[in-house]
């Protein structure tokens, strides 16, 4: 059976493009995650449509993953399809205040080549370790920006293979939402409008953020960023360190030191480490605040 769809898939995207029992701690920002059964790497939009289509008819689950940068996968791993609109799919060219790219484009490239065009309004996202896809599904955002400020079009195929383009005004984007999540839509590529500014300026900020974030973030081990949601009128992080949880831990997971909204992994952590110090952490901040904390992470696999 295993390789009957292991040869499907090849046939598809190739027989480079495709993994089998591949460790998922190898492709998140956590360094956390048991082996996914395929992982697929496909090089254009009608690849896409065909592996969602294999899936659909064989029934095997899939899951759509960009760089891993807000994923908590289980020890046991994934038992389906991974999806990676990744490396592959990373196209960008600009042209006036217009950038095009594919959803794999790293945003740090999408921000960098918004700079050398001159291009304003993309600075908030050169620190954002995801793709170009995964930041328009969660509405990535920083510092002031999101990237809802800058979006003109996204080309998505839905679930059953239809593309679809989808203009900004109805992307329905909202704190870490978007029309794309809600409907479970697969993001292949998107156009954002810049303004015209001042390149000097552009990459000052960027640096200037990029310094922020070194200052305040634990970029020094592993993690998915933020753990957990703003809920409205309070922060995660202080909320957490409040509750005096900075640096609690449970195996080699903590809630890092220098910034309590963070998880960090000390060095072989186990997603059930992980998983276990945020429901601790959201049972002892409901206990001293009723303040439900929502989990930013999204996780995949058996918990
Ligand atoms: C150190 C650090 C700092 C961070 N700082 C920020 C920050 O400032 N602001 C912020 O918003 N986030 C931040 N993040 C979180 C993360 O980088 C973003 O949420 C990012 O947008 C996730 O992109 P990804 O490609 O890694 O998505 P993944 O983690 O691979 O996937 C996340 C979700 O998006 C879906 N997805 C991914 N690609 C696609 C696609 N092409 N089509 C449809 N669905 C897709 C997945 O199915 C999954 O549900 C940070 C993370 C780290 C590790």
């Amino acid at each position: 059976m295993k390789e009957a769809i292991k040869k499907a898939l090849e046939e598809i995207v190739g027989q480079d493009a495709v993994l089998v029992n591949e460790p998922m701690e190898k492709h998140t920002t956590f360094r956390v995650g048991g082996p996914a059964d395929y992982f697929v790497c496909p090089s254009d939009t009608e690849q896409v449509q065909k592996v969602l289509k294999f899936c659909r008819e064989s029934e095997t689950p899939y899951f759509i993953l960009g760089k891993g940068s807000n994923l908590l996968v289980s020890d046991e791993g994934f038992r389906g399809v991974i999806l990676q609109i990744g490396k592959n799919m990373s196209r960008i060219e600009r042209e006036g205040n217009r950038i095009w790219a594919q959803a794999g484009t790293p945003l740090a490239i999408f921000a960098k080549e918004a700079a050398d065009g001159g291009l304003t309004g993309a600075e908030f996202a050169a620190g954002i370790p995801g793709t170009l896809g995964g930041a328009v599904v969660m509405n990535a955002g920083a510092y002031g920006g999101e990237m809802k400020d800058i979006l003109k079009e996204v080309t998505v195929v839905s679930q059953e293979g239809e593309l679809i383009r989808i203009p900004a005004q109805k992307l329905e984007m909202g704190y870490r939402t978007s029309i794309v999540k809600k409907a479970g839509y697969i993001v292949l590529e998107a156009t954002a409008e810049l303004e015209p500014g001042k390149e000097e300026e552009i990459r000052a900020r960027m640096k200037e953020l990029a310094d922020l974030r070194v200052q305040k973030q634990p970029l020094d081990y592993p993690s998915a960023g933020s753990t957990f949601k703003r809920p409205e009128g309070h922060f995660a992080g202080k909320l957490i360190m409040d509750a005096g949880l900075r640096g609690y831990r449970v195996g080699n997971a903590q809630v890092s030191e220098k910034h309590c909204g963070f998880v960090i992994n000390l060095g072989g952590a186990t997603a059930k480490d992980v998983y276990q110090l945020m429901q601790d952490v959201g049972r002892i901040v409901k206990e001293k605040y009723q303040i439900e904390l929502e989990p930013e992470v999204k996780m995949l696999g058996k918990f």
